[in-house]
């Protein structure tokens, strides 16, 4: 919490400051009338005593008792509409101050959370990362707006009440202070129980999130399978666990917030008893000396004001350590390690001018300790060269082409914690133009490499912006050339609005040729020297993939390709295969070269042309892994 005002209130801390102000001049005006009122009693209505102000020089005060009453008239509206003037103000202070900081703290938080590595996303924590972004920083506003305000006035209120209290009655305020004390045990006491318990609950609202948001990703899975009541159950269960954690929480709450009015009634019970025993019989016990009526109606009015913030307490602890909660799971969030990020001193790819030659040096690379994907992998690629990808699925394909792209990375340090146990670790190099791709800022590198994926993903917007996504700066023409290239103009044209018409998630749905075409004229945009293709396994009819192989060829043209193929009709040029299997490369060359070989490669080949008759049961099995369309 130390760190959330350090961080982020310091550059609004102007706001603060006034609302803190405000609201602290604003409890002090509010005291002004009931203390008026009483001196009013002893000094105007009864008569009996002069008229006495705290702070305030004799010379000022008024002499006779009609004098009196005009003055205390005067001063208690005067106070009051004071009070509401900056009772105003503070609020608007207040919610300036805790909107601004939820925005910057959501906005890093954002940040933070783009940043990190894609072993994060694979674990598909999108729920809980939905929920930090909505739900803990909501609370941090609320803490902030509604509490800290709250909890300055408490500490205000009551120091300047009880330096009151003692100057009107010292030894009566003994009596009403007692309580102060064991106030402060038992929320302490609360503190400590309360907190493990919103750290639970706000766990437990993040996996809610992912339950829920799982579901909606799956939505076609749930209603082709008629899994509904079963998503229903777990949905249902997810919603009792926080409802449980909820209800934790709540029970202490309810324990402590009327425990503490509890006390705070029984400290006000104690005052009037002792000092209404004074006025009717004298000092009773070990205390001494005179209590006037007016005096004790003041002493009472203000210990009720000193009792109501100490029950309310309750309230701002309890916001307190929700907060708290919230706040440790943004900062955790903000605070991972990430293992992909910009070198300290990035070597500069220039903007263009990247030649495009790729090298993998000896790769060793596993998503987990000891559990290599792809091992001892070294291939060049000279700039415009095309090299291919093939083999079983799961043999490491994508893996290899997402080392270049610095999805992942070939993360020695992880290898060199390990090295003592195994020798089969991470390591080896990936280098762009000679450069490893570690060495480069990820920005630099991925304006260099393209990816032109499988599924492909278009953002809700027009067909323009989707287009331009990445390349913001490309011009109406250069765009359309980069369409026609694609084999996309003539349907971007035709659709309703053309290149201004809607598409994504609320808009017009396109085919999944059609949504190729438009990703490779993005990717055609943007340029890159380099380019990885996941070639799509989908089957699309031949008109299309037609369409779709010219506006390929058209991309790759002059480019530096990397191809993980699924067809093998479509590398049949490239300048040279690497057939993976699990994770290392059993053969190279070209095509024709490979054919000849009668190895991996040719059975491949064979089975994509549909001639099994000659081979091994076994291997046609494995090899019927591969993911083929044809
Ligand atoms: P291919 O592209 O040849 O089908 P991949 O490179 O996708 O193969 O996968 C190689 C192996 O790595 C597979 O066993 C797969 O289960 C595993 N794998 C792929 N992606 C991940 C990931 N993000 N986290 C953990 N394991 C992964």
């Amino acid at each position: 919490m130390a760190r959330l005002f350090a961080e982020y209130g310091r550059p609004e801390w102007h706001l603060l400051a006034v609302a803190l102000m405000t609201s602290l001049f604003g409890r002090t005006v509010a005291l002004v009338p009931p203390l008026v009122l009483g001196v009013a009693i002893d000094a105007v209505f009864v008569g009996d005593a002069p008229y006495t102000l705290p702070l305030v020089p004799v010379e000022y005060l008024p002499e006779t008792r009609a004098e009196g009453l005009w003055f205390s008239a005067v001063l208690v509206v005067g106070a009051l509409l004071l009070a509401v003037l900056l009772t105003w103000a503070q609020g608007v202070c207040f919610s300036l101050f805790s909107n601004r900081v939820q925005h910057r703290v959501r906005v890093d938080a954002y940040e933070a959370m783009q940043g990190l590595d894609m072993a994060f996303f694979d674990d598909k924590q999108t729920g809980q990362v939905m929920s930090i972004l909505n739900n803990d920083v909501r609370n941090l506003k609320s803490f902030l707006n509604g509490t800290v305000g709250g909890a300055v006035q408490l500490v205000v209120t009551v120091t300047a009440i009880a330096w009151l209290l003692f100057y009107l009655n010292a030894q009566l305020a003994l009596v009403t202070l007692v309580a102060v004390p064991l106030l402060g045990i038992f929320t302490v006491w609360f503190m400590r129980t309360v907190r493990p318990l919103y750290r639970a609950l706000r766990a437990s609202v993040g996996d809610l999130n992912t339950r829920i948001e799982n579901n909606l990703d799956g939505i076609e899975v749930i209603k082709t399978s008629a899994t509904e009541p079963f998503e229903t159950a777990r949905v249902d269960d997810a919603s009792w666990t926080t409802y449980l954690k909820t209800w934790a929480v709540v029970k202490l709450e309810y324990l402590y917030q009327p425990g503490m009015e509890l006390m705070a009634g029984i400290a006000f019970a104690f005052t009037f008893v002792v000092g209404g025993l004074w006025l009717v019989a004298g000092p009773p016990g070990p205390f001494s000396g005179t209590l006037l009526v007016g005096e004790f109606v003041t002493f009472l009015f203000m210990t009720q004001r000193f009792v109501d913030p100490l029950a309310g307490a309750g309230r701002i602890v309890n916001s307190y350590e929700n907060a708290r909660a919230s706040a440790e799971r943004i900062f955790e969030l903000a605070d991972r390690p990430v293992v992909v990020r910009d070198a300290d001193d990035p070597v500069p790819l220039p903007r263009s001018g990247v030649r495009g030659r790729i090298e993998y040096d000896d790769v060793t690379f596993g998503y987990r300790p000891d559990d290599p994907v792809v091992s001892n992998v070294s291939f060049v690629v000279d700039p415009g060269e095309t090299v291919a990808f093939v083999g079983p699925t799961g043999a490491g394909k994508s893996t290899l082409a997402k080392l270049l792209l610095r999805l992942y990375d070939v993360d020695e340090r992880r290898a060199s914690a390990r090295r003592a146990r195994s020798d089969d670790v991470d390591r080896g190099s990936v280098s762009v133009d000679g450069v490893d791709v570690r060495d480069l800022a990820l920005s630099d590198l991925r304006r260099a490499v393209g990816y032109v994926g499988q599924d492909v993903y278009l953002f809700d917007g027009t067909v323009r912006e989707n287009l331009r996504y990445g390349a913001f700066d490309a011009t109406d023409a250069e765009m359309v050339a980069a369409a026609k290239a694609a084999e996309a103009h003539a349907f971007v044209t035709a659709l309703p609005d053309g290149y201004d018409t809607r598409i994504g998630e609320r808009g017009v749905k396109l085919s999944g040729g059609q949504r190729q075409r438009l990703s490779i004229a993005r990717a055609m945009l943007q340029d890159p020297a380099i380019l990885v293709l996941d070639e799509a396994t989908s089957a699309v009819d031949t008109e299309t993939e037609l369409y779709i192989q010219r506006a390929l060829d058209a991309l790759t043209d002059g480019r530096t390709t990397v191809v993980i193929a699924h067809r093998l009709s479509t590398i049949r040029d490239a300048d040279v295969i690497l057939v993976l299997d699990e994770g290392r490369v059993v053969e190279r060359g070209t095509h024709a070269e490979l054919v000849d070989a009668e190895g991996l490669y040719a059975a491949l080949w064979g089975i994509q042309a549909g001639d099994t008759d000659d081979l091994p049961s076994e291997l046609v099995s494995r090899l019927s892994r591969v993911s083929t369309a044809d």
